[in-house]
């Protein structure tokens, strides 16, 4: 078995002189062991030496302890008869030393990792906790100093804008889809600057963006011959706000068929909400009471076939049970005048107020009281007329596509409600259900009937946007390549923008970026 000598601990070509202790670190005299070295201008060999000087050095920790190197560094003399260079300082390989570093290359490799993986001030935490003494500069540095990684010549790309600081500054991401990694950034989003760099990839013959817009204009005029794919990730998202449209261009219809005694189930109490939810039952069982008699069923009838009590079949039936709530005194009722002058000047605290009603004879809990305050406090805080007010565009739209089983009951009320008044939102949700579905199946065939049945619809702008970049569209659903990856890429970029504390500056960006993949 070969042994293992305490020589190999330094790098390769040095001897140990010697070593001793300096605080925490361990300091290792060593010099070259080659009696010559070449001359930088001319390449001639020398071994006349002329003069040494100490020369520090930082290099792996050892066993735990910071590792410095003292290297007695020799001065040649340059003999070549026509070198210009009389003394040169001896030289090293590159891989082992380089001429004015101050780290060895092993160590500095290590750095370079650190500040690529982690990001100049946390890397440089964990280099501390590695006895490995260097700052965020010097880590920041390092990544520059090698410059931008270079990547092997893409055949089908994906291309986006990702932020670099929201609706403020934007920056263009390239990805080569087949490697799963990401290429390059760009420092902006102008058709010019992506254009530029397409021009130089002319190999490409794949191109999946978003739909539209300006990366199709770089795409088509740097790469006339590459096939673009519309990104089905930006599909599914124009459709869903083709959909957000239509809803907003039917609020008016929507406001007529939620009615104007919409309840914000947000404005009720835990009780009221009970409450409410007993009403829902009690207006369905009224529905179907008065749906049978409707057909000529007796009260008789309706008793036996339906379970209900003959009083309330009558009740129903005489239009005597629509209430919201049912009309029960509630134990706070009599203090009610009184509670309204209170809150009027300015006494809110629920649990003071129900000390002076305990005062007055009042028996309830403090609960009930809490829950009055608390109630006149939220409808205090939205306006009179948002009461009645239907929900927000945006809220409408994804109550109409999330699940029914998702639902509250009121939530449920007002969807169907909207449902039944509204019927080319209902027609507009189907059209838009159907192009997600089909982008999910990638059935080219279905596109055309789509935009067919779609430039009915409120959801027109759609199948207009769609017509006209149908080429790309069309590849979307029956191409591999879709951009969904460059968006994972964007995740990646925004963590590691953050890890940068700020001082994201692109080349640090794009070397991080894509020298880690
Ligand atoms: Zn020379």
């Amino acid at each position: 078995m070969p042994s293992f000598r305490a020589s190999e601990l330094l790098p390769t070509g040095f001897c140990a002189v010697g070593a001793l202790s300096e605080g925490d670190s361990a300091v290792v005299t060593i010099r070259a062991m080659s009696a010559n070295s070449s001359c930088p201008s001319c390449g001639a060999v020398s071994n006349r030496v002329h003069s040494q000087y100490p020369r520090r050095l930082a290099d792996l920790p050892i066993a735990g302890r910071r590792a410095v190197l003292m290297l007695q560094a020799r001065r040649f003399r340059c003999e070549a008869v026509l070198c210009e260079r009389r003394i040169f300082t001896e030289r090293f390989n590159d891989n082992i030393l380089k001429p004015w570093a101050r780290r060895t290359a092993r160590l500095d490799q290590i750095v370079h990792c650190l500040a690529i993986a982690l990001g100049g001030r946390p890397a440089a935490s964990f280099a501390r906790r590695l006895s490995i003494p260097v700052s965020n500069d010097t880590l920041l540095r390092a990544v520059r100093r090698r410059g931008n990684p270079s990547f092997v010549p893409p055949v089908i790309i994906g291309i986006d804008d990702w932020a670099w600081r929201r609706n403020h500054r934007y920056g263009t991401l390239i990805c080569d889809l087949e490697r799963r990694k990401t290429i390059a950034l760009l420092p902006d989003r102008e058709p010019a600057t992506a254009e530029a760099w397409l021009i130089g990839q002319p190999q490409i013959a794949v191109v999946a963006r978003d739909r539209g817009g300006s990366y199709a204009l770089a795409a088509q005029k740097a790469l006339p011959n590459a096939v673009q794919v519309a990104d089905r990730w930006h599909l599914m998202e124009n459709a869903s706000h083709a959909f957000l449209d239509a809803v907003r261009k039917s609020m008016r219809q929507i406001r007529s068929a939620i009615g104007a005694a919409t309840i914000n189930p947000g404005l009720l109490t835990a009780a009221e909400k009970l409450q409410y939810e007993g009403y829902l039952r009690r207006e369905e069982t009224n529905a179907a009471i008065l749906a049978m008699a409707k057909e000529g069923a007796t009260i008789k009838e309706i008793v036996r076939s339906a379970g209900y009590s003959r009083g309330l079949v009558r009740k129903v039936l005489r239009g005597q049970r629509s209430d919201v709530f049912r009309v029960r005194s509630s134990s706070l009722e009599a203090y009610l005048p009184w509670l309204d002058e209170q809150w009027a000047a300015g006494r809110r605290n629920g649990s003071e107020l129900w000390r002076s009603l305990k005062q007055r004879g009042f028996r309830g809990c403090l609960r009930v009281v809490s829950e009055w305050s608390g109630r006149r406090r939220r409808s205090e805080r939205m306006d009179a007329s948002s009461i009645s007010r239907a929900p927000s565009a945006r809220t409408v739209a994804r109550l109409m596509t999330i699940g029914r089983d998702q639902l509250s009951k009121a939530e449920t009320v007002t969807v169907a409600a909207i449902e039944s008044g509204v019927e080319s939102l209902v027609e507009a949700r189907e059209v838009v259900a159907d192009f997600q579905a089909m982008i999910r199946r990638m059935a080219p065939a279905e596109l055309d009937p789509w935009i067919e049945r779609a430039k009915t619809s409120l959801v027109a702008a759609l199948a207009n946007g769609v017509t006209k970049d149908k080429a790309a569209v069309s590849a979307a659903l029956s191409s591999a390549w879709s951009n969904g990856q460059a968006e994972g890429h964007i995740c990646k970029l925004k963590l590691v923008k953050r890890q940068m504390y700020g001082r994201g500056k692109l080349d640090l960006l794009q070397a991080r970026v894509i020298g880690v993949t």
